[in-house]
């Protein structure tokens, strides 16, 4: 079942809204089976959208758009699809009462032009808005079916589920379900990982494999289309084994989870405590941590060491090495790291030490420079790390590291 979407509205082409409803309705529709095949957006011109609609009905099944139901004028979407369709409108008895109650229920006063959303094209199914005042329809030709959903993002998400939907899984039966799960990496990069993993992209089929870069890491998008949910869970389960084996530690979460989740389960189970010595970074890692629900059972608190002086005079940080190492260095990371772990009592605790830019990079030390230490019982660890992007991106991608960091010190010491 192929579909094309046809947005409507000047608005649109003239770059003043950006166009979600095209997002939100290929979504859904892929959810089910339905596979958009096409996308295309028209302002509110006759001719044009004529051209449009009769085009997309020479290679789509299902041709849905959104917007131009509206009571005015330039509202043309309704009477253009039934020319193309070769239908003439007629008022609808239901449809004019139901304004008539809802402009009554709002005390407001209906205008004759808002009886134009009641012009229904004939033989056309009427889907009723549950959100606002334009009904949706939809025609058949020769095997063909042409829908129109209102404009406003909530009246069209309201039409598509509670009508649409319904619709097509009872005149076509719902063909298939897309069930996706992602696999989310840190520390590999893309090229490595789609090398390590090239044979399997290679014979991709069903299910589908994608890699997608994120400020988080690279992640893997497995997709698999079948009858049913659990069918198609199933043909997911071999390739993600597979990719498991082959990419080990590197996965760290799937689906929604995210690295801050993982590392508070990580110390949770093992009832283990955290702090966080921060320079670069801010306190992102403290925030990132404390964005998950239960942490205060294990994070112990942070400090935000800024300054030489504080990382001198909170965490301890010698003075001498300060001068000798300067802050943003390897040395000085590990003993921010031990200076936290020790002044909070916490059993593992992590540093960020770096210049996250712009200014400020030497030869030695380019700008994106950034050590990170974790400190606990197994003893003191390092790395060191060159990261590009813009200030903020730097410093999202120092706490990922450290976050990441931390996980691993984890895991690696309870073996
Ligand atoms: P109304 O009955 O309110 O006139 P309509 O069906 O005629 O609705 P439009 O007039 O085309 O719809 O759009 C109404 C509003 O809905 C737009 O101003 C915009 O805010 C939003 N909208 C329309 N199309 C889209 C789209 N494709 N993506 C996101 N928002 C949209």
């Amino acid at each position: 079942m192929i579909a094309e979407l046809v947005t409507t509205g000047s608005e649109l082409l003239l770059g003043q809204i950006v166009n979600t409803n095209a997002a939100y309705m290929a979504r859904e529709l892929n959810k089910v089976g339905i596979d958009v095949c096409f996308q295309t957006t028209v302002g509110d011109n006759r001719a044009r959208m004529k051209e449009v609609l009769a085009h997309a009905l020479t290679r789509a099944d299902i041709v849905i758009t959104s917007g131009g139901l509206g009571p005015t004028r330039g509202d043309i979407t309704k009477e253009i699809s039934a020319e193309v369709m070769g239908r003439t409108m007629t008022l609808n008895a239901d449809c004019a009462e139901r304004l008539k109650k809802y402009f009554a229920r709002g005390g407001r006063e209906m205008t004759e032009n808002n009886l134009r959303q009641a012009m229904i094209p004939d033989g056309a199914h009427v889907f009723v808005n549950h959100a606002g005042t334009a009904p949706g329809v939809a025609m058949e030709k020769g095997g063909k079916l042409l829908v129109n959903l209102p404009g406003p993002p909530a009246e069209m998400k309201d039409m598509l589920h509670r009508s649409l939907l319904p619709y097509l899984a009872e005149k076509y039966g719902v063909p298939a379900v897309i069930v996706s799960r992602v696999l989310h990496t840190f520390g590999i990069g893309e090229s490595k990982l789609e090398t390590t993993i090239d044979d399997l992209i290679l014979a991709q089929k069903n299910p589908t494999l994608a890699l997608l870069v994120r400020p988080t890491g690279v992640i893997i998008r497995i997709t698999a289309k079948a009858a049913n949910e659990e069918a198609a869970r199933g043909l997911i389960a071999p390739v993600e084994r597979e990719l498991r084996l082959r990419l080990g530690d590197y996965v760290y979460a799937v689906d929604d989870e995210t690295m801050e989740e993982i590392v508070g389960r990580e110390l949770k189970t093992r009832s283990l405590s955290v702090a966080t010595a921060e320079s670069c970074t801010g306190g992102l890692v403290a925030s990132r941590l404390t964005d998950v629900a239960g942490s205060s059972e294990y994070v112990k608190g942070g400090v935000v060491s800024y300054t030489d002086e504080v990382k001198a005079e909170t965490l301890g940080v010698n003075r001498g090495m300060l001068d000798r190492e300067g802050a943003v260095s390897e040395a000085v990371a590990r003993a921010m790291a031990e200076g936290v772990q020790r002044k909070l009592g916490a059993d593992v605790a992590v540093s960020t030490t770096g210049l996250a830019g712009p200014g400020g990079g030497t030869e030695k030390t380019p700008v994106g420079t950034v050590y990170i230490a974790v400190a606990g019982t197994a003893g003191t660890v390092a790395e060191k790390h060159l990261f590009t992007g813009t200030r903020a991106q730097v410093k999202f991608r120092a706490s990922q590291a450290a976050l990441a960091m931390l996980r691993g010190y984890i895991r690696n010491n309870d073996k």
